[in-house]
């Protein structure tokens, strides 16, 4: 007997998680006690096994059972000694298991309200928050639904498909929490500010959802209704308020975060990112010369030349008084020369008319140009590297004659 309870003491002490608790277990008690099937019945969980049942208690509650196939009187006097013990462990196991859920769980949503901080646009917010929730719920399917204002109907965002009809037709028409008959699908509807931004959906690929899980999904949903709702402001914000009134471009605020949300993103696609700072030459000439309104005059000539020769998805900013900022996604370097030099001509050839804004000068148009500096980011650049680097070149074009392009190679 002893020697037995020196072997499950053995096992008890080994064990850390319910699979290999139970394995051992199995094979313990074949080997020492000739039972041939063995389990664990344990509150909560759905199995429920036949055979010779005996009791585990926590306090005087009882908790679970053993269940062996055959019942004998060395096993039960052995039990009788040793189920405590197997009981604190399983309790033990379960306690770890739940502590090690809810980690992972709140780290999931600080890394969301993280990204609320810092993520405006819905195109990145939403697979970032898709993929997080996804890793933490490994047995169920998520799925998350946007509201189309205009339609006012949701649509699905992430991931890139949905098959699944009955989903499809919960999500149409939500107000509340919905949990299928069979506990297999949840759909809880986004609510921020008592606003429908979407609806998040959970489908289990196996067993029924459980109560806990439903309260970690309810309790993401406003963390991400309220990210969603957030992003939604903002993009409006964003439109009216944030852009620089001279040239309609970003201004040196919006521009850093959106350097922050491109640089993660290329790094996070493995893809190419050119920087190009620019810089106005000789402009304080400009100004002392023609005046202040030719000046601005002169700036928004050269915002409008920018963006018409830029793709829809590069980003214009306005660094400070006389300097652009401009961030390539998905271009390497030499495209990025190319583009800078076709900037750079197109600049030196325009004329400007400067008559209505400064009908006194005798001269009634000028030309103007401008220095750039490119850079493409490497490995280990951080968000401000880039137009570091790129405004490093821009001092070399400006120190080695103006009016040229410049490369940053490392
Ligand atoms: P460099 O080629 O070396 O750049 O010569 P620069 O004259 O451009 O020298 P600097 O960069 O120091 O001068 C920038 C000038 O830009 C000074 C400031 O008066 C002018 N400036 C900055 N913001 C504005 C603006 O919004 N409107 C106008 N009209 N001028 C501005
Ligand atoms: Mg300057
Ligand atoms: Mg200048």
């Amino acid at each position: 007997m002893l020697e037995k309870i020196e072997k499950l003491s053995k096992i008890l002490n080994e064990s850390y998680s319910e699979k290999s608790l139970i394995n051992s277990l199995k094979t313990f008690f074949a080997t020492s006690f000739g039972v041939e099937d063995f389990g664990i019945n344990i509150e909560n969980n759905s199995m429920s096994l036949a055979g010779f049942k005996y009791p585990l208690f926590k306090h005087k509650k009882v908790i679970g059972s053993l269940v062996f196939d055959k019942q004998t009187q060395e096993l039960e006097d052995f039990l009788k000694y040793t189920a405590p013990f197997i009981s604190l462990k399983i309790q033990n196991i379960i306690l770890t298991d739940k502590m090690q859920k809810n980690i992972g769980f709140h780290d999931t949503m600080k890394n969301i309200a993280k990204i609320i901080e810092t993520q405006y646009e819905l195109n990145y917010v939403v697979p970032i928050i898709g993929e997080m929730i996804d890793k933490f719920f490994p047995d169920y399917l998520i799925y998350i639904f946007l509201k189309d204002e205009n339609a006012g109907v949701n649509v699905l965002s992430w991931p890139s498909a949905c098959n699944d009809n009955k989903i499809l037709e919960i999500i149409t028409n939500i107000n509340t929490p919905i949990l299928t008959d069979d506990r297999k699908t949840f759909a809880v509807p986004l609510k921020s500010e008592g606003k429908e931004v979407g609806v998040l959906v959970a489908k289990s690929t196996n067993e029924g959802i459980t109560e806990k899980d439903i309260d970690y999904l309810s309790q993401l949903a406003v963390q991400i209704a309220t990210t969603i709702n957030r992003a939604n402001v903002y993009a409006e914000i964003l439109k009216h308020a944030t852009l620089d009134a001279l040239t309609g471009f970003y201004n040196r605020r919006q521009l850093e975060e959106r350097i922050k949300q491109e640089v993660s993103n290329a790094k996070r696609q493995n893809a190419p990112l050119c920087g190009i700072m620019t810089d106005v030459d000789f402009f304080k000439n400009v100004n002392d010369t023609y005046g202040h309104a030719v000046g601005d005059l002169v700036l928004k000539t050269i915002a409008k030349i920018i963006r018409g020769q830029l793709r829809e998805y590069d980003i214009a900013g306005r660094y400070g008084g006389e300097e652009f900022s401009i961030l390539l996604p998905f271009t390497k370097i030499d495209e990025a020369k190319m583009v800078a030099e076709r900037l750079r001509q197109t600049i030196e050839n325009r004329v400007i008319d400067i008559s209505k804004v400064n009908p006194e000068s005798e001269v009634k148009s000028i030309g103007i140009t401008i220095s750039l500096g490119i850079y493409e980011m490497k490995d280990g650049d951080s968000d401000e590297d880039l137009l570091k680097k790129a405004d490093k070149a821009l001092y070399q074009a400006k120190n080695t004659g103006r009016n040229k392009v410049v490369v940053q190679n490392e």
